[in-house]
C-alpha cells in the first residue's frame, strides 16, 4: 500500500497528514458521525490518544469525531482521566 501526503480541507479541519487512500476514506466515512463523547452534532476530529502522549503516530485509527465542546473539555487528557472527570470521579 503506498503512503502518500495528503491535503485536507473538509470544512471539519486541514493540514498536511501522511497516510494512505484509506486516511481520506475513512474521514469522509467518519465526516457525519455524532460526538463520540456525547452523542450530540460532531464538528472537529479528535485523536483519542492525545497527540503529545504518543497518538500522533497512530494514525487515523486514533481519530474520532467530536463536538468542539467535548474536544476542548478533553485537551491532552487520556481518554479515560476525560471520562471519569465528566462523572466527577476525578
Ligand atoms: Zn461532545
Amino acid at each position: 500500500m503506498r503512503v502518500v501526503k495528503i491535503k485536507i480541507k473538509d470544512g471539519i479541519g486541514s493540514g498536511v497528514i501522511t497516510g494512505t487512500n484509506y486516511v481520506l476514506r475513512y474521514f469522509r466515512d467518519i465526516k457525519h458521525d455524532p460526538c463520540a463523547y456525547c452523542g450530540g452534532p460532531a464538528n472537529t476530529r479528535d485523536h483519542v490518544i492525545p497527540k503529545g502522549m504518543g497518538g500522533g503516530n497512530l494514525g487515523y485509527q486514533n481519530v474520532v469525531m467530536a463536538c468542539r465542546k467535548c474536544n476542548q473539555a478533553k485537551g491532552n487528557k487520556p481518554l479515560l482521566r476525560f471520562l471519569l472527570k465528566r462523572i466527577g470521579k476525578v
